[in-house]
């Protein structure tokens, strides 16, 4: 959808922002560019909407080589979103919003309509804040209403640079989520510029790691934790890469365990029996759909005896996660109940559970994985593969 062909970019003055770029972000992609200060990340996001020209190489949307199209044609397509935000101070965030559609000609009510509509999209009230001015608004959401903003003419590309950049942590974490949350619905193809690499892993399906105006890698985020491509990367991702990894690795169905297992409308007797021949000290216990609904101990049920089922024995689960949830969320899990497994659903579908023993295996099987390189990308350009 974005093609970048061997572009560089020298300044007037003489410095080379960047240098033989070569990548390709696909149809509904999320790539995030990542690297210190000065390394090029605005310059190659501002040359997609033509605020900056190349001095070398092209840059193709959709195809189509963006030196021939319109600027003014071309940045309707594409949506921009910066961390000043440069929202008009005296227009209404209702007004604000809606600045795109009513530039392209829309009639004013509609225009305006589907500026509420983006503004709920974002999470803000449109009947609480639409009337409000930005100098009314948080910080966090001055940024939602950019969102939303560069959303409303419904643009297929959307670039943003360093958007949450000056919002307090927890206020950008909440933004991440949010913004991850939209994305998931709205599946816009994204170049999303920032220089933290915690957000970087975080947001981007790809991420590309900038040196000095050149990409020294770009893959998924958990090929780069786990094999970063030259020394340069593995410090810019820190010594901790292992644990943010844990963050950008999901829980598959091979990753689960299948243990003893209970019905809840199962007599306690039965249950006990068949838990002492497997040797279980516990069961997961189940509803008669194959949902998760807690857990059952060996002794619970044998103490009960011939009386009753598993059901006035069973304990609620505390934690679960679901199927494809970061292995963090699993030891986050385990760590705040003190348990040695968490359970993991598919929907409500009991699925396995997951143990330290496994989550550790996930962990060591996604590295072997990009050592192989499984999970490699597509994008065979030289530049890119040499970097
Ligand atoms: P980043 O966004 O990664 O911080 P930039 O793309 O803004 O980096 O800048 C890359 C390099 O180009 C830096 O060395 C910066 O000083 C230089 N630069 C940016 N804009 C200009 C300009 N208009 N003229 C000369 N040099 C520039
Ligand atoms: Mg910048």
């Amino acid at each position: 959808m974005i093609r970048f062909e061997q572009v560089g970019k020298v300044y007037p003055d003489g410095t080379t922002a960047v240098d033989d770029l070569s990548f390709e972000v696909a149809e509904g992609e999320l790539v995030t560019l990542v690297g210190p200060s000065g390394c090029g990340k605005t310059t190659t996001m501002m040359m997609v909407n033509r605020l900056i020209e190349p001095t070398s190489g092209r840059i193709l949307v959709d195809g189509e080589d963006i030196a021939g199209v319109d600027p003014v044609k071309l940045r309707r397509r594409i949506g921009y979103v910066i961390q000043q935000v440069g929202l008009f101070p005296h227009r209404t965030v209702l007004d604000n919003t809606a600045t795109v559609p009513a530039l392209i000609g829309w009639r004013k009510a509609r225009a305006r309509e589907r500026a509420a509509e983006l503004l709920d999209l974002v999470g803000l009230d449109p009947s609480v804040y639409g009337s409000r001015y930005p100098a009314q608004l948080s910080g966090g959401q001055r940024q939602r209403v950019g969102v939303a903003r560069a959303l409303a003419a419904d643009p297929p590309v959307l670039l943003m640079d360093e958007p949450f950049g000056a919002v307090d942590p927890v206020v950008r974490e909440r933004l991440q989520n949010e913004f991850l949350k939209l994305q998931s619905q709205v599946r816009k193809t994204i170049l999303f510029v920032t220089h933290d690499i915690e957000e970087a892993v975080r947001l981007g399906d790809r991420i590309a790691v900038y040196g000095q105006g050149r990409i020294e890698q770009f893959d998924t985020p958990a090929a780069v934790l786990g094999a970063p491509a030259t020394p340069y990367v593995a410090r810019f991702v820190g010594a901790d890469r292992g644990l943010k990894r844990l963050s950008v690795t999901t829980i598959e169905e091979d990753d689960l365990e299948q243990p003893p297992v209970a019905r809840l409308d199962e007599p306690a007797g039965a249950a006990a029996a068949r838990m002492r021949a497997e040797g279980a000290r516990w069961a997961v216990v189940l509803d008669p759909d194959g949902d998760l609904h807690g857990w059952v101990s060996a002794d619970a049920l044998t103490i009960a005896g011939e009386q009753g089922t598993v059901a006035d024995l069973a304990r609620r689960m505390d934690a679960w996660v679901p199927l494809g949830a970061p292995l963090k969320k699993a030891f986050s899990e385990m760590l705040q109940y003190d348990a040695g497994w968490v359970a993991v659903v598919d929907g409500a579908h009991f699925a396995g559970v997951l143990t330290p023993a496994k989550l550790h295996e996930a962990l060591r099987r996604s590295v072997d994985a990009d050592e192989r390189g499984i999970a490699r990308d597509e994008v065979d350009f030289d530049s890119v593969s040499d970097a």
